[in-house]
């Protein structure tokens, strides 16, 4: 699972590539910020979430 320190109080905030792609937000669990990653603002992270989501389609051979 990737994760991203919460900018507010540091905690680890897992998220998944779905809603990294999606565009949604997260929630921290531990002061409940609203975090929104943006491309531009988080480039490696999308381009990693990328990078796992075309293996994934690799290996399920969907076209
Ligand atoms: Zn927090």
């Amino acid at each position: 699972m990737p994760n991203i320190p919460c900018p507010k109080c540091s905690t680890t905030i897992e998220f998944d590539f779905k809603t990294v792609l999606d565009g949604k937000d997260f929630i921290c669990k531990n002061c409940n910020s609203k975090i929104t990653l943006t491309y531009s603002d988080n480039e490696t992270i999308f381009k990693n979430a990328q990078k796992v989501l075309d293996k994934l389609k690799d290996n399920l051979d969907i076209d």
